[in-house]
């Protein structure tokens, strides 16, 4: 360790103790026994934490029999009554904040720097800045009502943080939710689902069910949903899309990235340096947005890769509970191994590889790649993991042509001391989201979501409530004045 003492875990192991049999589900408002149940292991230690159980059709169907039951009485609250939840639910969650954060950092390997003061701060003013929406969303947003019944559908990268974005404006505007946390990381879910039970929210307005794709499949396809919304591969984002073709389901996809991080000839190159620090090796690279393609102006290139390869020897990779750890575990052998194939296959093809230092067991070295064609498959797949590859490009036209030589849209950061310069070249970049002189900044206020094969709808802000309300089309004196 470098400085001070890793963080005491036991707060965390007592609870996982206190279910030798495993998890249920947690339907209408409380635990169910535990059924047949799968491995959750920590992948810093490779150590099973937990026993979890796979939601079966049964139990899905019981899910959204009780979020149907619970839709009606919830919708007819008042904003206000709604938005007591939420305040509640936003203040619970920092009353645990420290053991989510030990939590969350045990169960996907993510540092707990980032746990501590990104994750959580960020679920907490999720549900602070969506009990806002509630109480105001009569006002604000006239003409609409709520789906009904949502069935939600979450990936491993930001367990916590992606059920908060889920389940925050679901509630907001009336809805009851099922949701499913990822196979991997389903912990802080069952723990949310106990901060839910504690606040005395209505029994059936939270209902989580655990279990891998199938489960979500059993969701995705239910009757008695209204609308799904899925943060995930996108791939399964197009099986989704397949499945509930002409269902009439409400859906809303936030998929995978590629995305672009340019660097100007003029641009403060040590900010930018620690900007790509943010954008790769933050969650080890496991970040839908994350700025897994350099494209830096010729001229500032060789100076640029100087001062971020040193920058990259520096990282620490190691215990998620190391207070000083910069980079944790990868979530799975499985994800590992996908990393290690990807590059290998770059390897092949030519590419230079530059690698940071990584323990023995489920880890990943910060790699930075040069030498990349934009046709190598590091250029082009998303390998979710912290491997960032360089490429030069000479002037503004030939950085955006490169910026969007991608199927996907989802961000993209630019940096550049002109900021005319910047939001030139920001109107350009086919992305959802794009970030100036900074990157990877979330917001609850700022609407988050993708171009092309990122998916499309918004998560956050106005736009992000528009998602869970329909917009019944008004008649009589209303069209008029909704015109
Ligand atoms: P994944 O698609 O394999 O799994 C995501 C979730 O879908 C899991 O809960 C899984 O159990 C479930 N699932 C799998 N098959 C399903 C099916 N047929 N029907 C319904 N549900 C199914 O993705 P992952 O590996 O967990 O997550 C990584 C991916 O998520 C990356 O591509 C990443 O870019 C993307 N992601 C996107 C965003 C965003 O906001 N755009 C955010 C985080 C992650």
């Amino acid at each position: 360790s470098y400085g001070p003492a890793p963080e005491d875990p036991s707060i965390v192991h007592e609870w996982l103790a206190s279910r030798p049999d495993g998890f249920g589900h947690f339907i209408d408002g409380t635990f169910t026994a535990p059924g047949t149940t799968f491995e959750v292991q920590n992948p810093a230690t490779g150590r099973v934490i937990a026993r979890v159980t796979q939601g079966s059709a049964a139990d899905v169907d019981a899910a959204v029999k009780a979020a149907r039951k619970a839709q009606p009485a919830w919708a007819d609250l008042s904003g206000h009554e709604r938005a007591r939840y939420l305040y509640a639910i936003a203040r619970h969650v920092q009353q645990h904040a420290r053991f989510l954060s030990v939590l969350e950092a045990i169960d996907n390997g993510k540092p707990i720097r980032e746990t501590r003061d990104i994750d959580v701060p960020l679920v907490a003013r999720h549900f602070y800045h969506h009990a806002g929406w509630a109480e105001i969303a009569v006002d604000e947003l006239p003409w609409t009502e709520p789906y009904g019944v949502c069935g939600q559908v979450i990936p491993w990268n930001f367990p916590l943080l992606m059920l908060a974005w889920k389940i925050a404006p679901a509630l907001a505007a009336g809805n009851t939710v099922v949701l499913k946390p990822a196979e991997y990381t389903p912990l802080t879910a069952l723990a949310f689902a106990g901060i839910c039970a504690e606040v005395g929210l209505p029994a059936g307005v939270v209902n989580i069910v655990t279990g891998d794709g199938e489960t979500g499949a059993a969701i995705v396809g239910h009757e008695g949903i209204d609308k799904i919304a899925f943060t995930g591969s996108t791939e399964v984002g197009k099986t989704i899309r397949r499945q509930i073709a002409g269902t009439g389901k409400g859906l809303t996809l936030e998929l995978g990235g590629k995305s672009p991080f340019v660097v100007f000839a003029d641009a403060d190159l040590d900010a930018a340096v620690e900007g790509v620090v943010d954008a790769i090796w933050f969650n080890q690279g496991q970040v839908c947005c994350a700025g897994a393609r350099i494209l830096v102006a010729e001229a500032v290139a060789s100076r640029f890769e100087m001062l971020l390869r040193a920058r990259m020897e520096t990282l620490r990779v190691g215990d998620p509970l190391d207070k000083c750890t910069d980079m944790g575990a990868i979530v799975h052998p499985v994800q590992l191994e996908r990393i290690r194939a990807l590059v290998e296959q770059g390897k092949a093809e030519g590419v230079e590889l530059h690698q940071g230092s990584a323990p023995e067991g489920c880890f990943y070295p910060p790699t930075l790649a040069t030498n990349v064609e934009p046709a190598s498959v590091l250029s082009t797949d998303e390998i979710f993991g912290p491997v960032v590859t360089m490429t030069t490009f000479r002037t503004p036209s030939e950085a955006v042509e490169l910026a969007n030589n991608t199927r996907y849209g989802l961000a993209a950061s630019i940096w550049s001391e002109n900021v005319n310069l910047c939001l030139d070249i920001a109107a350009q970049v086919k992305a959802g989201v794009v970030w100036i002189n900074c990157t990877n900044v979330f917001d609850a206020g700022a609407g988050f979501g993708g171009y092309r094969e990122s998916g499309f709808g918004r998560e956050g802000g106005r736009e992000g409530m528009m998602a869970y309300l329909r917009h019944p089309a008004p008649s009589g004196p209303a069209v008029e004045l909704a015109r």
